[in-house]
């Protein structure tokens, strides 16, 4: 089982894979990484072998999400910080290539048109049924990160109006990136972008969001977030709605998942015993 977003992300990359008839499927990621652990899980309940190349060096003492993922039977490559960044152009992919023959590749997190088509589809399912008791939401919220899950929402029929929260500080033109990767036209529709300007930044942790989480968990013992995207953008909202800036009553807010990110803070700073992921 594969939890959240990065499923859907994988879903039409995968049934590509399985038509293609490939038995190596590869992809990247960084050592925390919510995609790797999807990728592995679903890859290996399919019967392919999985090859990750993993962002700046492997530790010889794995993090928990590679330690899992090398348990579940992938393989993974090493990878300087530059050469990652040109993704499918890498000589670290060259050099997969030329160790196995045919491999179906998938670009970091699940990106690119498929990606956007399978949370297209998660869109509608859960549009469709969750009315807020028959009324339209006045506002859907959205984690974001290389914002192809914002993109796939944003081309459901049934989403007119979306705010993103990035996990990344600063991002420039995510509106555009969004809009760009969409699969309709979406000029007509009501897209909020907000950037993560509280915490210091992509996968940082600050005291006022460990304190925000036990707050939340506190109050909805039922209701688990993750530190990186959902619980940083539900602290967000929060802001807005006590800076008088959030202006929407009926607010649907779309869990993307990401649990398994807590293995990647002190054990102390969970907000709950255990995480299901
Ligand atoms: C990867 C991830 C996101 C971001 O998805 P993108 O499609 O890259 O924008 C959001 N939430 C969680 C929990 C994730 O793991």
């Amino acid at each position: 089982m594969a939890p959240g977003n990065k499923q859907h992300k994988l879903k039409y990359h995968l049934e590509k894979a399985l038509i293609e008839g490939v038995r190596y499927i590869a992809t990247f990621g960084g050592p925390y990484s919510n995609h790797i652990d999807a990728f592995v899980k679903r890859t290996v309940e399919l019967g392919l072998q999985p090859i990750v190349v993993v962002r700046g060096e492997v530790q010889p003492s794995l993090t928990d999400t590679l330690r899992t993922a090398v348990c579940n039977g992938a393989i993974l490559y090493p990878c300087s910080r530059q050469d990652y960044k040109r993704g499918l152009d890498s000589d670290v992919k060259r050099q997969v290539d030329s160790d196995f023959n045919t491999i179906y590749w998938i670009p970091e997190g699940g990106s690119g048109p498929l990606g956007v088509k399978g949370c297209q589809d998660w869109a509608e399912g859960i549009l469709n049924n969750n009315g807020s008791g028959g009324e339209p939401w006045d506002m859907v919220c959205l984690a974001s990160g290389t914002g192809t899950t914002a993109a796939g929402f944003l081309s459901s029929s049934n989403v007119s109006q979306l705010a993103v929260f990035s996990a990344l500080k600063g991002t420039k033109n995510l509106e555009l990136d969004i809009r760009s990767q969409a699969l309709v036209d979406t000029s007509g529709k009501h897209l909020l972008t907000f950037d993560e300007c509280y915490h210091g930044g992509f996968g940082k942790f600050s005291p006022e969001l460990f304190a925000f989480l036990c707050d939340v968990y506190s109050l909805n013992p039922t209701l688990k977030l993750d530190p990186v995207y959902t619980g940083k953008m539900l602290y967000q909202v929060q802001q807005l709605i006590t800076d008088g800036r959030w202006p929407y009553r009926r607010t649907l807010f779309i869990h993307t998942g990401g649990l398994q990110g807590w293995r990647g803070v002190a054990k102390h700073h969970w907000p709950f015993d255990s995480i299901d992921y």
